[in-house]
């Protein structure tokens, strides 16, 4: 690869899923990529394969700040930021601690925030820069139990949106990504903590019912491998100019069809529908 296509890229959440999977393809394709996690340890493949491995919890500024640091004194720059990073709080409202849900927005809002800032005053000066935000089908439709999940998702498609605008004239894109459902450890983080909070009393019926339809669509063969996403990534990067949006993996397409074009009694019933 080119010196001038190669790229310094930071992909957050790089431990597992689909970060450490685009971590790993962005590395082969030549580029230095730095993948950053709170289990610095179930990185060390990305060491192995040529890229390096951070810490971070970005929920935390002085961690936030190290690893900006860390890249820029190691090379200079940043051109693509991953921000990927993410979990599901899903359990009925009533049942949900506000401790829990903002949790939630610490990490999927407020900690993706704090990376983002911490590394634009370098995409500024170098007048260039690729923002990539993991959204969410998640982020255009909703699901029962999931309403703190579905609206930080929410949140992010609104806050890219107006991130794009403000960062045009520095020559800097702000791009979303909108998975459907994919098999990585994203269902296992959030499967037992739904059980807990709401798998007895009076949202019991639904709560297992979304329990069980989860581990049926995350099951192997029925959901979407990692490298979907990772394809999508890789050809981001690549883009001179990328779209604003890009949605990919199983049930992204039509469910976000669906939600946009037939009105929420239609989508209400299709959701429920599958959660039974
Ligand atoms: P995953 O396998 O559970 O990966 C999540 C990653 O986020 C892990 O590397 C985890 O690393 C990291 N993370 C969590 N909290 C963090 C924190 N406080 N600081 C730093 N890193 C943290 O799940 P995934 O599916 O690949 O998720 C990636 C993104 O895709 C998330 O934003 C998720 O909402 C989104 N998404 C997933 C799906 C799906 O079906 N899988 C669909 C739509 C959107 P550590 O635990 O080591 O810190």
């Amino acid at each position: 690869m080119s010196q001038l296509n190669k790229q310094v890229i930071f992909i957050t959440g790089a431990s597992s899923g689909m970060g450490k999977d685009a971590a790993l393809q962005l590395i082969k394709e030549g580029h230095i990529v730095y993948g950053a996690a709170r289990r610095v340890q179930q990185m060390e493949d990305l060491t192995k394969a040529g890229g390096h491995a951070l810490p971070l919890d970005v929920t935390d500024e002085n961690s936030v700040k190290k690893a900006v640091d860390t890249i820029i004194k190691n090379e200079g720059r940043i051109d693509v930021l991953v921000n990927n990073a993410g979990y599901a709080v899903y359990g009925a409202v009533e049942d949900t601690t506000l401790d829990d849900a903002r949790r939630q927005y610490e990490v999927n809002i407020f900690g993706l925030a704090a990376v983002t800032k911490a590394v634009l005053p370098h995409m500024r000066e170098q007048h260039s820069g690729k923002i990539i935000n993991i959204s969410s089908m998640g982020g255009k439709m909703y699901t029962p139990m999931g309403a703190w999940y579905h609206s930080t998702k929410h949140a992010l498609e609104g806050w890219s949106d107006c991130l794009r605008l403000e960062l045009k004239p520095f020559g800097i894109d702000v791009v979303i990504v909108e998975p459907g459902i994919i098999k990585t450890e994203f269902a296992d983080v959030m499967h037992q903590p739904l059980l807990d909070r709401s798998g007895s009393g009076p949202y019991a019926k639904m709560a297992n019912a979304v329990a069980g339809a989860t581990e049926k669509s995350y099951a192997k063969g029925q959901s979407s491998s990692p490298e979907v996403i990772t394809r999508l990534l890789s050809k981001i990067v690549r883009s001179r100019k990328p779209k604003t949006r890009y949605a990919a993996g199983k049930f992204a397409k039509p469910m976000m069809w669906i939600r946009k074009y037939l009105g929420d009694r239609i989508f209400d019933a299709v959701v429920m529908s599958q959660v039974k």
